[in-house]
C-alpha cells in the first residue's frame, strides 16, 4: 500500500542510523556537524585590552584641561607591562593589555598629544574602549551544540579558544548504482536508444552537496546477476542509492534482488508525484534507497528523502530545510490523491513579497524545468485547486540558497 509522503519521510528519519564520530582538524570539519557540546574553558577575552589605538589612562584622573604625561608605550603582543603611574598615561594599541591603574582607553582620534602629554577635553567614563576579560565567552559557558553546522562563525569562535580539533560525525559513503540495459556511460560513444547515465553523477552532486562522500559503482544491468554483484558491493558503504528499476515492469528487478540479499523494506510506493515507486529499505545498519530512475524523479525524490537521511546520519541536528512562505502568481490545478512536488521559480513582486511560479512544464520528463527552477512547493495530496494570490509554503532547492531572478 502506498504511503503518505509525511510517513514515508518520517519512517526514513525513524531508521536511519548516526554515524560515529572522529576527531579532525577544524579546517576539516567546517561545513560538518559537530558531535559534542563545547564548553568554554577559558575566557574570551582573555586579558583586559585595548579596543582602540590610543591612549591608556585612569579616568577618574581625566579632568578636561589638565595634562598628562606620557609614561610607556604598549603596542599589541607585548608581554612585559608596568603598572601605570598616578597621574600618567601609557600609549597603547588596539589589542595590547591594559595595563594595571589603567581603567580606560582614550582614542587617538579623540585627543590631541603636545610635547610627549595629553589633555583630555571630554569626559572620560570608566571602562572606555576597552575589551573587558571574559565579556565575550566566560569558561564554563556553553557555546556550541552538539549537532550544530560549523560554519565560519563557530569555527573563529573556536580557534579563538585555541580549540584545533572536533569531534564530527563520519561523512557517509554513499554507493550509487544505476540500473537500466538501456543505459550507456556519459563517455562511450552513443548507440541507438542508448541513454547517458546521468543520475549517477546527478546523485554524486547532491551527495556532495551536503558533505557525503559518493561512491560510484556504475551501471548494473536489468538481469539478476549483475544486480546481484554490484548491490553486494553497495552493501559495503554505509549507505546504498540505487537509481531505476524499481516499478512494476517485468525487467524491474531491484527489490527482489536486494530481498535476496537480506535487505527489509520499510516502504515501497509513495502518494507523491513524482516519485511515486520509490522504495526504502535496510541492511543491517545500511539504509537502502532505491529511487525511480527517471532524472526528475530521482533529483526531487533525493532532495525530499535521501538529503534529510544523510543530513540525519551525519549527526546535523536541523535536517528538514526551512520553509518560507510565498505568494502563489497564478491558479493551478492538479488531480487530488497524491502530494505534488512541485518545481518553481522564486523572486519578489513589486511590493517585495515573495512569488512563486511554476517554473516550467512540470512533465517528469523536462529537466530544464528543474534547471529554472529555485525552490519547491509541496502541493498537499487532499488539495485539487490553488488560487492566484493564495500563501504557500516551499523550501529552496538543492545548493540554491538566494531569492531572486
Ligand atoms: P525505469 O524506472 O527503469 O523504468 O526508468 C525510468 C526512466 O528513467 C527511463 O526512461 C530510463 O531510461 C531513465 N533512466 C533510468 N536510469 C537512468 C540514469 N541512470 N540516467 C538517466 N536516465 C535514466
Ligand atoms: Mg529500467
Amino acid at each position: 500500500m502506498p504511503i503518505s509522503f509525511y510517513e514515508a519521510r518520517q519512517k526514513i528519519l525513524d531508521t536511519v542510523p548516526l554515524l560515529s564520530s572522529e576527531r579532525v582538524p577544524l579546517l576539516e570539519a567546517a561545513g560538518r556537524a559537530i558531535a559534542e557540546d563545547v564548553i568554554a574553558s577559558q575566557p574570551l577575552p582573555a586579558f583586559d585590552n585595548s579596543a582602540m589605538d590610543g591612549y591608556a589612562v585612569q579616568a577618574e584622573e581625566c579632568l578636561i584641561g589638565k595634562t598628562l604625561p606620557i609614561d610607556g608605550y604598549i603596542p599589541a603582543g607585548k608581554t612585559l607591562i608596568k603598572p601605570l603611574e598616578p597621574g600618567t598615561v601609557a600609549k597603547i594599541m588596539t589589542g595590547a593589555p591594559v595595563p594595571r591603574g589603567a581603567n580606560a582607553i582614550i582614542p587617538f582620534e579623540n585627543c590631541q598629544e603636545q610635547q610627549h602629554a595629553i589633555s583630555p577635553n571630554y569626559t572620560v567614563k570608566k571602562g572606555d574602549h576597552i575589551r573587558w576579560t571574559g565579556e565575550d565567552i566566560r569558561p564554563g559557558d556553553h557555546i556550541i551544540s552538539s549537532g550544530t553546522v560549523l560554519r565560519s562563525a563557530e569555527i573563529s569562535l573556536l580557534a579563538s579558544l585555541r580549540i584545533a580539533t572536533v569531534p564530527v560525525h563520519r561523512r557517509v559513503r554513499v554507493a550509487i548504482l544505476s540500473t537500466g540495459d538501456e543505459l550507456q556511460e556519459i563517455d562511450e560513444p552513443p548507440f541507438k536508444g542508448g541513454i547517458a547515465n546521468s543520475n549517477s553523477w546527478a546523485i554524486a552532486t547532491a551527495c556532495q552537496e551536503v558533505g557525503a562522500i559518493p561512491v560510484m559503482l556504475g551501471i548494473a544491468r536489468d538481469n539478476l546477476a549483475d544486480l546481484q554483484e554490484k548491490i553486494k558491493e553497495g552493501l559495503q558503504a554505509d549507505l546504498l542509492i540505487t537509481s531505476a528499476g524499481v516499478s512494476s515492469g517485468d525487467r524491474d528487478l531491484v527489490r527482489e534482488v536486494l530481498a535476496t540479499h537480506g535487505v527489509t523494506e520499510v516502504f515501497w510506493k509513495v502518494k507523491i508525484k513524482p516519485g511515486h515507486p520509490t522504495a526504502f529499505a535496510m541492511h543491517n545498519k545500511t539504509p537502502v534507497f532505491s529511487l525511480p530512475g527517471n532524472p526528475v524523479s530521482t533529483l526531487l525524490t533525493f532532495e525530499e528523502f535521501v538529503r534529510p537521511a544523510l543530513l540525519k546520519m551525519m549527526g546535523h541536528h536541523s535536517v528538514l530545510k526551512t520553509l518560507y512562505q510565498g505568494v502563489w502568481a497564478e491558479p493551478i490545478k492538479k488531480k487530488p490523491g497524491r502530494l505534488q512536488i512541485l518545481r518553481v521559480s522564486v523572486s519578489f513582486n513589486q511590493d517585495g513579497e515573495i512569488l512563486l511560479k511554476s517554473a516550467g512544464d512540470q512533465n517528469t520528463g523536462i529537466l530544464r524545468t528543474l534547471i529554472k527552477s529555485q525552490g519547491i512547493v509541496l502541493l498537499p495530496a487532499d488539495r485539487d485547486f490553488f488560487a492566484a494570490g493564495e500563501k504557500i509554503d516551499f523550501h529552496l532547492l538543492g545548493g540554491s540558497t538566494a531569492i531572486g531572478y
